[in-house]
Order: C-alpha cells, then sequence, then structure tokens
C-alpha cells in the first residue's frame, strides 16, 4: 500500500453486521485513519436527550450539534469522540442512547451538517476507512473501494446479544432482534441518505464467516483495487 496515496474506504451495512469492528481493524493493518459516523449520530442523540430538546424541533437541535462541535481525538485509537471539548464516548452507546439515534438520524437537517462534517473530516484525513449508512452512497460516492456488509437479522441480533451479555448485561434475544428490525426499517426508508448498497459496492454477507475472514476478504479486494488503480495511472 503506497504510504502516499489518499484513499477513502467506504463500509456501510445494517446494525450487528460486525461494521465497527472490521472497519477498524483493516484500516490498521492498510494504515488508514478510521471514522465511526455512528459514533456522530449517536453523539446528537446523546445531545437531545441529555439537553431536553424536544424531538420534532430539528433546528434547535442542529444548533446544539454545532455548539457542541463534534470532532474526534485522533490520537486514541480508535478516536474518541467528544462535544464541547469533553469525551462522550462512555454516554453513546447507552440504551436510551441506540433506543432513540435511528429517530434523530432521520432528520434532513442533521444529516446535512454530518455529511458536511464528514467530508471536511476526510478532507484533513485523506486515507480514510468510514463506516455507517449512507458513506458509499451519500458522502463518498467516489470512493475507491466500496463495501456493503450483510447479515442475517436472527444473526446480527444473536452477535449483538453476545456482545452485551459480555459485558455483564441481560439480554432477551427475541426483543433484541425486534429492535434491530426496527431500526433497520427506519435507516432503510427514510427520505435523505436512507440504507441501501451502492451498486458499485462489493457486498459482503457476513452470516458464516468470522470476523477475520471478512477483513481477510476486505483486504485482498483492496490491495487489488488500488494495483489496478496504479496500473492504470488514476
Ligand atoms: O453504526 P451505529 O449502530 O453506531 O449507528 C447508529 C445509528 O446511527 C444507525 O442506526 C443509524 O440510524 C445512524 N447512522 C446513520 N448514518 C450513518 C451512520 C449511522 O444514519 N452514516
Amino acid at each position: 500500500m503506497p504510504t502516499d496515496l489518499p484513499i477513502i474506504i467506504t463500509i456501510d451495512g445494517p446494525a450487528g453486521t460486525g461494521k465497527s469492528t472490521v472497519a477498524r481493524t483493516l484500516a490498521h493493518r492498510l494504515g488508514l485513519d478510521f471514522l465511526d459516523t455512528g459514533a456522530m449520530y449517536r453523539a446528537a442523540a446523546a445531545i437531545l436527550i441529555d439537553k431536553e430538546i424536544p424531538l420534532e424541533e430539528a433546528g434547535e437541535l442542529v444548533s446544539a450539534v454545532i455548539g457542541a462541535d463534534l470532532h474526534f481525538d485522533w490520537t486514541a485509537d480508535p478516536p474518541t469522540i467528544l462535544a464541547w471539548d469533553a469525551p462522550i464516548d462512555h454516554r453513546i452507546r447507552d440504551e436510551d442512547v441506540t433506543a432513540i439515534v435511528s429517530q434523530i438520524a432521520a432528520i434532513g437537517e442533521l444529516r446535512t451538517h454530518m455529511v458536511r462534517k464528514q467530508q471536511i473530516i476526510a478532507a484533513q484525513h485523506p486515507r480514510l476507512v468510514s463506516e455507517g449508512r449512507d458513506q458509499g452512497s451519500v458522502v463518498f460516492p467516489d470512493a475507491a473501494v466500496k463495501f456493503f456488509l450483510d447479515a442475517d437479522p436472527a444473526v446480527r441480533a444473536r452477535r449483538r446479544a453476545d456482545q452485551l451479555r459480555l459485558e455483564g448485561h441481560d439480554v432477551d434475544e427475541a426483543s433484541m432482534l425486534e429492535r434491530i428490525r426496527r431500526r433497520d426499517e427506519i435507516d432503510s426508508t427514510r427520505a435523505d441518505g436512507p440504507l441501501i448498497r451502492p451498486e458499485d459496492s462489493v457486498p459482503i454477507d457476513t452470516s458464516g464467516l468470522s470476523v477475520k475472514g471478512v477483513i481477510d476478504e476486505m483486504e485482498r479486494v483492496v490491495r487489488e483495487r488500488v494495483s489496478a488503480l496504479i496500473g492504470s495511472g488514476e
């Protein structure tokens, strides 16, 4: 991998496909930065809850998010997200945030702000693996390599439940599946930046694959694509 080549790799897909883990490891292997755009929407949801902003007050929410100046500490691995210059990673995975984040992420004004912010981040970090729902379709339509990760909803619910159990939580897998389905439904049907598989993306069904198997395959695709790009002089 040439170390001076600007390259954007996007990874989109629904909740529980292992996007964050594979994106982070792939970025490590290739010497690229890693952007978790879900963390930005989660931060906005946490701000809405903690500042008691009504869901229908989109303008107030966007003003608060702009005022918070969401940004990442790139010296941390993985980068941590800050609002009002204070880390908020500890807050953004809480149950109340997860329950509401898809509704927040459906707000058009907020998405416009986030898309612009993500493009600015990429201008400052031009060698980037960026994961989310709209990275290949809306934010970086010219990305060098686009992946779309998917998995059976039951497999996704089980993975998420296993992860939470490891963290010491009590989990009902049936209700986890229900919540994942609801989040998929909202994310896929919203007007702005819905979760779709970009036509020019590489689809990977992670249902029956190990995390290492998924990352190996992605790394192979990227290295092949980069060689072809260099070879063609693009
Ligand atoms: O990836 P993660 O589960 O942390 O994302 C949380 C939520 O943020 C998603 O369910 C989705 O509603 C929203 N999101 C989005 N666009 C992105 C990333 C996340 O709408 N690029």
